[in-house]
């Protein structure tokens, strides 16, 4: 590990604010990929992490070196999501500031582990031995395998993807041990639960119960070991996977389940849900255009039983649906209507079921004493912004939200930046940076936003399309600087886009969507049979997430994207208040390879993470900035007046020490603690100064 904050040789700077070219994303590069191959895969831009995922164990979370990072200042050891956690904490208690530590990267990068790194790093630095403590501190930590098994999946791009976006506060009393959290989930990806792509894996949980629960349960829920039995499984080549051990991940699930105080009962009911999903998946129908009818009903009579319902009527529910305008009429449902209602069921189910067990672990986290909880330190593990070659809605959804972070990081960057010359005395320098607020109002704003007119045409009586929605949009946006459609001339002269196509110019780049399904993903229909007949069941789980309240109200229900955005924009809100930290992953290759450096791979990150634009922002001011006494430390041998013995304030004995250097005024500035120093040259020249 280096020794030295300053280091400038093989293993390339630890602060990429120090970088002489700081527009170049090629030194940008170059800095990464060398301090990687050290194993150095931390890299500050000034406040903000830079982590690269090494895919192998690294030995760099070890109790030893947790102890090194307790209760430092942040600059004096080198780059660590130690040291990230750690000031968090400290600031919160010492402030007693609220404070939120916002992960971003793509998928693979990392985010979720160093989400667990942080927690397991204050989890073992509030050393408080009260019971009450340990057990919050169990529970905060139990939590994680509980969500892994339910909203995780292997993807081609990581083998423990988190399919859902996680918000986690965690509260503290004054004397910082945790007392209690809060979880709040966003957009679990569940079009998974009924189709996976070739080498994917649906959700965790099926293939843990399959492997890890004995044959009596097997048994009990009408189960098979075999994986290959249940449609929902084998939708994709290879379902089989060797990279996670089901059987032993099934017995951590249910420790967890225990230590989050989740009852025999409520265990028992749980399974049955997820079981019953299985079964749902094995329900096929016959019939043609006129009429489906069941094929076999002896899935729908396991269902049935698991859940506590009539199976007739949920038969029924699966292939007719009854219209109410003025009388009710029964219409049968066609084999594809059918199937249809039957992956929506599945997939509403274990929606409803995932964000029941988050609320579920919420009680189990709730402050025994609300009165004690007097700060909170947040953590955001978020998907990153996503290209792909083929983009669709859950894309559009992701990447707005990344466009809501970024305004709030440019924001709260600037904002501290504010603070600190104001605290520091020190005159404002305003920093010109690029606003993606156009961006987020073509999203959002009403009425003419994407998202105003999706629900629009959503709504809309007739028979609205996806082409539709699409015309429409194109017809009003044709004319604004971030939006391309067929209908508006690609301005660079670039590849033209698609009749289903429109682009957006993302800060981050562009991205062209298919429009195809975007209708249907935001209008996220469930026929009224199927909620009436899962409100009445009898098991607890189904009943609580299918209300009767739902089927009373006379309100439509919210169409997804703007549950999205009503959820994103309390999150937004509650995290302008925070103090924020920010960790940015990046992954060095796709094929998760230890030891593997893909300079085009990182560069895309780089790029998409706004990481050259976070750089800017931080070099418009000062490049560097110490307390004096850590600066005085360091320096004081090379002024006379200073070395060897200097028992004066700090700030004068910097002060001498920058005359005898005879840096230019016009180079640093003094504040209250501070010594900012402009350019790294200046810093590079001084530090040179002492290899002599
Ligand atoms: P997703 O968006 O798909 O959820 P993610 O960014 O959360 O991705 P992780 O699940 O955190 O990605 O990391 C993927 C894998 O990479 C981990 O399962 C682990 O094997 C490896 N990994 C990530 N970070 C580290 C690390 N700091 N040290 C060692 N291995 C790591
Ligand atoms: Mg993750």
């Amino acid at each position: 590990m280096e020794k030295e904050l300053h280091a400038r040789d093989k293993v390339g700077l630890q602060d990429f604010v120090l970088l002489e070219d700081y527009t170049n994303i090629d030194a940008f590069i170059d800095n990464l990929d060398r301090r990687f191959k050290e194993d150095l895969i931390y890299t500050y831009i000034g406040p903000v992490l830079v982590t690269v995922n090494p895919y192998k164990a690294t030995g760099l979370y070890s109790e030893e070196v947790a102890q090194v990072y307790r209760n430092i200042n942040f600059y004096e050891e080198p780059p660590h999501i130690f040291a990230v956690a750690d000031t968090a904490y400290r600031t919160m208690l010492r402030e007693h500031r609220d404070q939120c530590v916002l992960i971003s990267g793509e998928s693979g990068a990392g985010k979720t582990e160093a989400s667990k790194q942080i927690l397991q790093h204050i989890a073992s630095t509030c050393v408080n031995h009260s019971t009450d403590v340990e057990r919050v501190k169990d529970r905060l930590l139990q939590s994680n395998p509980i969500l892994e098994a339910f909203g995780n999946a292997k993807t081609n791009r990581n083998d423990n993807s988190s399919r859902f976006g996680k918000y986690m506060d965690i509260e503290f009393d004054f004397k910082g041990a945790p007392t209690g959290g809060v979880i709040v989930n966003y957009l679990l990806e569940k079009s998974r639960l009924c189709q996976q792509a070739a080498g994917e894996r649906n959700f965790h949980v099926f293939y843990q119960l399959l492997a890890g629960a004995g044959p009596e349960t097997l048994e009990a829920l009408e189960l098979t070991a075999n994986t290959e039995t249940y449609f929902y499984l084998t939708q994709a080549s290879e379902a089989q996977d060797n990279s996670r051990d089901d059987t032993a991940d099934y017995s951590d699930l249910t420790a967890a389940l225990d230590v989050c105080h989740f009852s025999a009962d409520e265990q028992a009911e749980l399974l049955q849900v997820v079981a019953a999903v299985l079964h749902l998946g094995n329900l096929g129908f016959i019939g043609d255009a006129a009429q489906a009818t069941i094929k076999d009903f002896a899935p729908a009579v396991v269902v049935a039983k698991l859940l506590g319902c009539d199976d007739s009527e949920l038969c029924n529910a699966l292939t007719q649906r009854t219209i109410s305008t003025f009388e009710e009429v029964s219409t049968p449902l066609t084999r594809d209507q059918a199937i249809s209602a039957r992956d929506a069921l599945a997939k509403a189910i274990y929606e409803r079921l995932f964000s029941w067990m988050v609320r579920r672990i919420n009680t189990a986290l709730v402050s025994a004493d609300s009165e004690t909880s007097h700060n909170v330190l947040g953590l955001l593990d978020v998907y990153g912004f996503e290209i792909f070659k083929y983009n669709s809605f859950e894309q559009f959804c992701i990447n707005y939200c990344n466009e809501k972070l970024q305004q709030l990081f440019i924001s709260l960057t600037l904002r501290s930046e504010q603070e600190e010359y104001l605290k520091e005395g020190i005159e404002w320098e305003p920093v010109t940076y690029f606003d993606n607020k156009i961006i987020c109002e073509l999203v959002e704003s009403k009425p003419y936003g994407i998202i105003a007119l999706l629900d629009e045409e959503c709504l809309r009586p007739g028979d609205p399309t996806d082409a539709s929605f699409l015309k429409k949009m194109s017809g009003i946006l044709k004319r604004h600087p971030h939006f391309l459609s067929h209908e508006t001339t690609d301005f660079q002269g670039r590849k033209t886009i698609r009749r289903e196509e429109f682009r957006l110019v993302h800060y981050a780049g562009e991205v062209t969507y298919s429009v195809n399904g975007f209708l249907e993903k935001n209008s996220d229909l469930l026929f009224r049979d199927l909620k009436q007949v899962m409100a009445s069941t009898k098991n607890s789980i189904t009943s609580a997430c299918f209300s009767l309240d739902e089927l009373d109200s006379k309100k439509r229900p919210e169409t997804v994207v703007t549950q999205f955005k009503g959820s994103l924009g309390a999150l937004m809100e509650a995290l302008l208040f925070k103090e924020p930290s920010y960790v940015r992953c990046i992954k060095p290759n796709d094929e998760k390879n230890p030891g593997v450096f893909m300079e085009e791979i990182v560069r895309h990150q780089v790029k998409y993470l706004g990481l050259m634009e976070n750089l800017r922002v931080r070099r418009a001011g000062f490049a560097y900035r110490r307390p004096y006494d850590i600066f005085l430390r360091r320096y004081k041998s090379l002024c006379p007046a200073t070395w060897p013995n200097y028992s004066g304030p700090a700030r004068e004995g910097v002060q001498l020490l920058c005359d005898h250097l005879e840096y230019d005024s016009n180079n640093y500035k003094m504040g209250k603690t501070k010594i900012f120093i402009r350019f790294p040259r200046v810093l590079f020249t001084t530090e040179d100064k002492l290899q002599l």
